[in-house]
């Protein structure tokens, strides 16, 4: 990995970190369920692995992997940074073959983990330090780890962490983050929503950029990252720490209407901050409904811009309108330019593609200078030397200086929050020696649930499984790219340009259960069509297992809060707990005579 060029350069998260440890040694760094450690301790633990890390090899421009589900991901990153090495967030939700793809790709010299988590890596040969293995760096000085320790300096043009994210071609591809463009986004955080210094929820995947917000900024200002599922929070799991309300959480548009139908302890009291996907004025204003007097931030940005770099503020008492909300102004060290196919700025009011330019780019794809090439291109508006990176993002400038989202370019898109190219899943589906054809397309054939489909059409005498396909598909894609119906056709149906087609694209019919048992009474006819409603499936039988039919976590909460609005007493964890139509009628049927 070479060196991007200097530039105007922020303070490094690891000294700014440790000048907050000096301010505040006994304050609450971070906790999950029972545990908490100080700025002091966390400090001192990050320093001793930090100092192993040194003494394996690990220093600037290498690469470390972190596999660990727990907690321990914290002193993880630490140590990572303060030893001056980069580290690459492993989700271990995801198939083993793609994470092993990821860590061929990335080459990490050594792997973070833990004693459990580390089965769920695929790098035997790979060299690991288990956090949960009492002599892993015990005897380790707890002193700070500066220059004078490293294998060389640590610079802000040095890369911070490595996360991948879908790629069109068929393979995900991993965006290298310095230092300076960490500390640059960092910096604004810290300026503009107060509630970091508070109690920030961690919640999702750390191998996501959204989750930079809410794991670093509290520790460079003495707030406290508390570690916790959404799900849990307000119910005995969560322990001590998930029975108040936190200052600060950071979800996707996708996520909220979850947390509108959870216990309002995962809601946060400061900012709810919203960024990854479009955020509708509806969306904002049922969650207001519940909690009022907190903000609502909604933040655009690719990951290849580091996490986000325009923002709206919305004020508590402040009206939203319906539909898409703006995607607001660019943040201070962020240019934007809206431009035609021939690079030239359109005008306000015309839409464009959006080319972001300033601090926060990237350094690029790691080990694809071609790719980078294509996407980070030379900067005509900027200083000689400056780049922009093309977003594929069509946005409106508004006369007022605000942005406009309008959809894509490209084939890429958002499903619950999560980014991914439907480019990738054609080419898992074209892999097949079966498959002639195939289209992954994004339908809303019910109001509110995006559902990815997708469809495949067979070579010269072969024959197409699509089950089995779906189930294999599973095997190298993470579950949020694994089409819920997978739909088998003789031929796919094309434009007169031989275009595909989308609009002639069937519905998909997803079976439910063969001769699956029909609801018994009008209670659960009722469930039976809420079911419907959020799943794939349209005819539901009372023994169907909601998530195996399609149904997520999000729309269990969409189903929540309208089973709530017909009368009935159901809460997201009975959903949950209970999957099926027959056992949830019995939960409502205890509630109601409970209540009675
Ligand atoms: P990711 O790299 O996963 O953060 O995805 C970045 C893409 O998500 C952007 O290029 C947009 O297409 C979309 N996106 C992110 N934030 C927003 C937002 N606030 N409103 C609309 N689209 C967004």
């Amino acid at each position: 990995m070479a060196p991007g060029p200097a530039g105007g350069e922020p303070a490094l998260f690891t000294d700014l970190f440790a000048e907050q440890v000096r301010r505040t040694p006994d304050a609450i760094a971070v906790m999950w369920g029972e545990h908490r450690r100080t700025y002091a301790e966390l400090n001192a633990e990050a320093n001793r692995l930090a100092h192993r890390l040194v003494s394996l090899g690990a220093g600037p421009e290498r690469l470390v992997a972190i596999g660990i589900r727990s907690a321990h991901l914290v002193v993880a990153a630490l140590a990572t940074l303060k030893a001056g090495a980069a580290y690459l967030p492993l989700d271990l939700s995801h198939p083993p073959q793609r994470l092993e793809h990821m860590l061929t790709d990335a080459r990490p010299m050594l792997l973070l983990t833990t004693g459990d988590d580390q089965h769920a890596v695929p790098a035997a040969d790979l060299p690991r330090v288990l956090l949960d293995d009492p002599d892993a760096y015990a005897g380790q000085p707890d002193t700070d780890v500066t220059d004078a320790d490293r294998l060389a300096p640590l610079r802000p043009t040095n890369v911070a962490y490595v996360i991948y994210t879908s790629g069109s071609t068929g393979s995900p591809k991993g965006v290298v983050i310095e230092h300076r463009q960490l500390g640059t986004y960092l910096r604004h955080v810290v300026r503009s929503y107060p509630g970091v210094r508070g109690r920030a929820l961690l919640h999702s995947s750390f191998a996501f950029d959204l989750t930079v917000t809410a794991f670093y900024a509290p520790l460079m200002t003495g707030g406290c990252v508390h570690i916790g599922a959404l799900e849990e929070m307000g119910t005995p799991a969560a322990g001590p720490a998930g029975q108040q309300r936190p200052t600060f959480v950071k979800v996707t548009p996708s996520h909220i209407p979850l947390l509108t139908a959870l216990p309002a302890q995962a809601s946060p009291t400061g900012e709810l901050m919203a960024g990854g996907e479009l955020l509708l004025g509806e969306t904002v204003d049922a969650w207001r409904r519940r909690h009022p007097g907190a903000r609502v931030v909604n933040e655009y940005g690719p990951t290849e811009t580091t996490v986000g770099c325009s923002t709206v503020v919305i004020e508590p008492d402040q009206p939203v309108p319906p539909g898409p909300l703006p995607i607001g102004q660019p943040m201070p060290d962020v240019r934007y330019h809206v431009l035609d196919d021939e690079l030239r700025p359109v005008r306000p009011g015309e839409i464009g593609e959006l080319h972001i330019a300033g601090g926060q780019l990237a350094r690029g794809y790691l080990h694809r200078p071609g790719l980078t090439a294509e996407r980070f291109l030379p900067d005509p508006f900027g200083p000689p030397g400056s780049r922009m990176y093309r977003s594929g993002d069509r946005v409106r400038p508004t006369e007022d200086g605000e942005y406009e989202f309008c959809g894509r370019v490209d084939n890429q898109a958002k499903i619950r929050g999560y980014r991914i190219e439907l480019g990738e899943i054609e080419a898992a589906l074209l892999r097949r020696p079966e498959v002639r054809h195939a289209a992954a397309v994004i339908r809303t054939d019910t109001p509110e649930v995006k559902q990815l489909v997708a469809y495949v059409a067979p070579g010269e005498g072969a024959r197409i499984d699509a089950q089995q396909l779906r189930k294999d598909l599973a095997e190298t894609l993470p579950d949020y790219m694994v089409p819920s119906a997978v739909v088998s056709l003789p031929a796919l149906p094309l434009t007169v340009n031989r275009k595909l087609d989308t609009a002639a694209l069937p519905a998909p019919e997803v079976a439910a259960t063969p001769g699956g048992r029909a609801p018994a009474d009008e209670l659960q006819a009722l469930l039976c069509e809420l079911f419907a409603t959020y799943t794939a499936v349209s005819s539901i039988g009372v023994d169907d297992d909601f998530f195996v039919r399609g149904g997520t976590s999000l729309g269990a909460a969409q189903l929540v809060n309208e089973a709530r609005r017909r009368g009935l007493t159901l809460s997201l964890r009975d959903v949950l707990e209970n999957r099926t139509v027959a056992r949830l009628a019995e939960v409502c049927a205890d509630t109601d005579r409970g209540d009675e």
